[in-house]
């Protein structure tokens, strides 16, 4: 059984410190303060790169960190930001945080980053002015975000190879990848048997081998559904029936029932019918079942391929038509793109960061929310007095401090925030 769902933790740099400190030259009174600022922490990027291997990384290794920014120095030096943790996956995977989707990554080079680093802090040279020239705070650098995630790999397989079950369709892909050894290094390890890179006259396709899609598949039922997930993306069907089973015409309609009722209509997406197992027919049962099958569907019967997987008859030219139709496929889809198409939206919950809440706690103290309040509380070092008066003086110019008077608190009252508790 394959897998291809892993769940991750990636932390995102804590933001430097900003640095307290005053200028001091020999043989001199205390100078001005020179506290530099903290460098961001990095943040933690997923790309598609098709270079890459799989998910495995990701279940060896759990955790992933990016660095943090550097504290600031003395003489108003800046700590340097950190660099951002760039993790790699294959195109077609989707990244969720808490079950919400938050980038579906197509196509080479798309990113998103899923854990934002920590801004650094101001240094006390920052908050000199006309009336504050000696400022004995600094700002913390703010935590980077932690992030629960969960990958999902979505096959960006050209090919679905479908049919019921005994068709030959494990077989056939098993040929194709024994006469073509790329096949087998495919980095899917896991998929390897239901997985091919199919080499074809110098230009490749990848073909996917879908197996367990039997009655009901299209409502969840049995394997078929978490491998059709791999479907949904690709561009051609290859339908593949056992022209020696009693009810070949029969198995066809089966599967295009399955393929219309699934999630998303997969009959509509062009489809090479083959008969397989033709080494256990005469030529003229072929050429009649071939007749019977393309009046059924409505097309002309050269359109339909005979094949045995096994005695590996008529593959190339198969797969020569696969091809063709890959590629008229993929200039189909060019055509009528919009031009930023392939660019699915990234959602992200962001409201408006400027706002903010307070709740009244049963213990009398008072919660204040909201992320641009929360910011400014993680960066304050409550060691500092004049610190905390920077931030009762930001609680009060944003009108939070009024409120708090109007449910019933006043000085002395305890307010909580980011974590954090203070007393006003
Ligand atoms: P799948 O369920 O569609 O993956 O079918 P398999 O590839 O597992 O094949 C089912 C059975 O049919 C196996 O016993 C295969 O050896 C056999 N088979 C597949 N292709 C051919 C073929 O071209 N000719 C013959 N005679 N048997 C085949
Ligand atoms: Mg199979």
């Amino acid at each position: 059984m394959f897998t291809d769902n892993v769940s991750i933790t990636v932390i995102a740099g804590k933001g430097g410190n900003g640095k307290l400190s005053f200028r001091s030259r020999h043989g001199q009174a205390k100078g001005g303060p020179d506290g530099g600022d903290g460098g961001h922490g990095g943040n933690v990027v997923m790309r598609a790169d098709s270079n890459n291997s799989t998910l495995a990384k990701f279940r060896s290794a759990k955790l992933w960190k990016a660095d943090n920014g550097i504290d600031g120095g003395s003489n108003e030096r800046r700590g340097k930001n950190a660099e951002d943790l760039v993790l790699t996956v294959l195109p077609g995977t989707s990244v969720y945080g808490d079950g919400i989707l938050l980038a579906d990554l197509v196509a080479d080079g798309d990113e998103v980053v899923v854990a934002h680093g920590g801004r650094g802090g101001y240094g006390n040279a920052h908050f000199t002015s006309s009336t504050r020239q000696a400022p004995k705070f600094a700002e913390l650098g703010e935590p980077g975000e932690l992030k629960e995630l969960q990958l999902e790999l979505k096959l960006v397989a050209d090919v679905g190879l479908v049919g019921l079950p005994n068709a030959g369709k494990s077989t056939l892909l098993s040929v194709i990848s024994n006469a073509r050894p790329q096949i087998a290094d495919y980095p899917f390890t896991t998929l390897v048997p239901n997985l091919g890179v199919v080499d074809m006259d110098g230009q490749t396709f990848l073909m996917a081998d879908i197996p367990g899609l039997i009655e009901g598949a299209a409502e969840g039922k049995g394997l078929g559904d978490e491998f059709l997930r791999h479907v949904e993306r690709t561009k051609v069907l290859v339908h593949l029936i056992d022209a020696s089973s009693e009810d070949a015409l029969g198995a066809y309609t089966t599967i295009q029932n399955e393929l219309k009722h699934y999630r998303v209509d997969l009959s509509i997406l062009p489809q090479i019918l083959v008969l397989n197992k033709i080494d256990m027919l005469q030529d003229e049962q072929v050429a009649s079942l071939r007749a019977a099958l393309a009046k059924q569907v409505g097309v002309k019967a050269d359109q339909i391929f005979a094949i045995s997987a096994v005695a590996k008859k008529n593959l190339d030219a198969l797969l020569r038509q696969v091809l063709v139709v890959v590629q008229q496929e993929n200039q189909r889809r060019a055509d009528v793109a919009e031009p930023d198409e392939a660019e699915l939206p990234v959602i992200r919950l962001s409201d408006n960061d400027e706002m903010w809440h307070v709740v009244r706690q049963d213990d009398g103290s008072f919660l204040v929310t909201g992320a641009s309040i929360e910011g400014f509380a993680r960066r304050t070092n409550f060691d500092q007095w004049q610190a905390k008066d920077r931030l009762i003086d930001i609680l009060k110019k944003r009108g939070v401090l009024r409120e708090i008077r109007r449910q019933g608190g006043d000085e002395g009252v305890t307010v909580k925030i980011a974590g954090k508790s203070f007393v006003w």
